[in-house]
This record gives structure tokens, sequence and C-alpha cells, in this order.
């Protein structure tokens, strides 16, 4: 894994968590595996949702109850709700 300033993973993060080429870009970029690029985002507490792919912040992916669940995209359900 290349070595990254703060500067680059805030780019990272909020261009993969974001823009739909963000992965891509980050990729080519900055060299980066996929596996690479979910730890950075795990560590900025940005999770995938295993439905749509999609990071996003840790919270939004649990139920009341801290269980996974998918984005309120894929998952429209409240949180906590019925
Ligand atoms: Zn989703």
């Amino acid at each position: 894994m290349p070595t990254l300033t703060d500067k680059q993973i805030g780019e990272i993060v909020d261009r993969v968590a974001h823009q739909g080429d963000g992965m891509g870009w980050a990729m080519g970029n900055f060299d980066l595996e996929v596996d690479e690029i979910e730890d950075i985002m795990a560590d900025a507490n940005y999770e995938r949702c295993p439905e749509c792919g999609w990071f996003k912040e840790c919270g939004e992916l649990a139920d009341a109850e801290g269980e996974p669940r998918s984005c309120t995209e894929c998952d429209p359900t409240p949180i906590g709700g019925e």
C-alpha cells in the first residue's frame, strides 16, 4: 500500500463516499487495491452497503439494535421504526 498523506486520504474518502467513480479513481491515481480502499474508508468511519456497494457513514448501516442493515436507499424502512 502506498504511503498517503492525510490530505490524500481525505480526498479519497470524500470521492469514494460521494462519487460513483471514486473507487476506480482511487485505484488508478493512488495504486490502491479494493481491500485497501475499504480499510481507508473503515478508518474514516465509513462502511459498505452489502446491497449497492456504496460507502455509508458508520451508524447508517445498523438498525436500532445495532444489527447490520442495508443503506436507506436499498432498504427504506426507517431505522428504529415499525
Ligand atoms: Zn445500499
